[in-house]
């Protein structure tokens, strides 16, 4: 084991606004006296993400209160919730960045929880939301999506759709130098840690407003998610279009043992429909797996496009 120090001195929490008006007072006050009542440094970093109500007004009376610990990102417009979190990591002064969501559903008292938890050397502290209060709907779908990003990702999280997380700066910094415009931050902020955890925390209903998420804006998500870490998708036609050529084939043999080796096997097969079935399942798997193969391609440059840091150095010793 090397002596690392995993002491944390300042927090950064970051938070997307849209919308929030009704809460909004309630979480900065709680927010601030969590943050007060800890030991280290801290600062409290929130996102209008073209909010069409007073949010931006309540964000820019609490920096004008604490200037020195509130600071308030405006946005021209509504970029959606993780894009608005990007623009506030891209802000961080912080060793330790936490997100949170605005609505109260999960409570900020925990974020000492999440400190304690970093400062036993984890780079990503994630969270399972205890009882959690959503739509049953909400929660299948839940299911569904973490499967999928345990498969994509290899981290074995049990909640990737809880946002109340915690990323040490380097993971951040990592994130920041991922360009690509639809992205899933707990999948990216894990594919660039070496330690992870997960603690519980409490969740509540929303108390004020509805979720922002429409079922659209949900299954958008979803693909984010799915194609932030994997081409999988593009490879799958090629993976079809192999089994519907190799039973094209299959029935090809089986008809032509038919017609040649068993008796009366000319009278089977309807006058030559089966074999034109034949033949066709074996082109039309060709036709699939030459798209799948372009698909490949463009899977290939989708990565290059979104040019992220190949791998991130933490860091160097044995030069000055
Ligand atoms: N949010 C945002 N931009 C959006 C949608 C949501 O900044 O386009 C913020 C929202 O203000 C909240 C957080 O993202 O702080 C989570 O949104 P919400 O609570 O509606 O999502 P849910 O809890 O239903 O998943
Ligand atoms: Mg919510």
């Amino acid at each position: 084991m090397s002596e690392e120090n995993y002491k944390i001195n300042f927090v950064s929490v970051v938070v997307p606004v849209y919308n929030e008006a009704g809460c909004l007072q309630e979480l900065i006050d709680r927010t601030l006296k969590t943050l007060d009542g800890c030991s280290c440094r801290s600062e409290f970093i929130l996102i209008d993400d073209g909010s069409r109500d007073d949010s931006w007004n309540i964000i820019a009376r609490a920096s004008e209160q604490r200037p020195d610990q509130v600071i308030g990102v405006r946005l021209n417009r509504n970029y959606g919730q993780h894009s608005a979190i990007m623009a506030g990591f891209e802000q961080v002064r912080g060793d330790l960045i936490i997100t949170i969501d605005a609505d109260l559903q999960n409570p900020p008292e925990e974020i000492p929880n999440l400190i304690a938890a970093a400062e036993q050397g984890n780079d990503v502290v994630g969270t399972i939301r205890q009882n959690r209060q959503d739509t049953l709907f909400r929660r299948m779908a839940s299911k569904v999506v973490n499967r999928v990003a345990q498969a994509a990702t290899g981290v074995k999280m049990c909640d990737y759709g809880c946002m109340l997380r915690a990323y040490r700066r380097f993971v951040v910094d990592a994130m920041l130098q991922c360009h690509e415009r639809s992205t899933f931050i707990p999948v990216l902020g894990n594919s660039f840690a070496r330690n992870t955890c997960e603690i519980p925390v409490g969740h509540c209903e929303r108390k004020v407003g509805d979720s922002k998420y429409s079922l659209w804006k949900l299954i958008n998500l979803q693909f984010n998610l799915l194609t932030c870490m994997t081409t999988l998708p593009l490879r799958v036609l090629t993976y079809f279009g192999l089994a519907a050529a190799f039973c094209g084939f299959l029935l090809s043999c089986y008809i032509i043992i038919r017609r040649f080796f068993i008796a009366g096997g000319d009278h089977w097969g309807n006058q030559g429909v089966f074999t034109l079935f034949a033949v066709m399942f074996v082109f039309t798997g060709i036709h699939m797996v030459g798209i799948g193969v372009i698909g490949e391609y463009i899977g290939r440059l989708y990565n290059d496009v979104r040019a992220r840091p190949r791998y991130f150095v933490e860091k160097i010793i044995g030069r000055k």
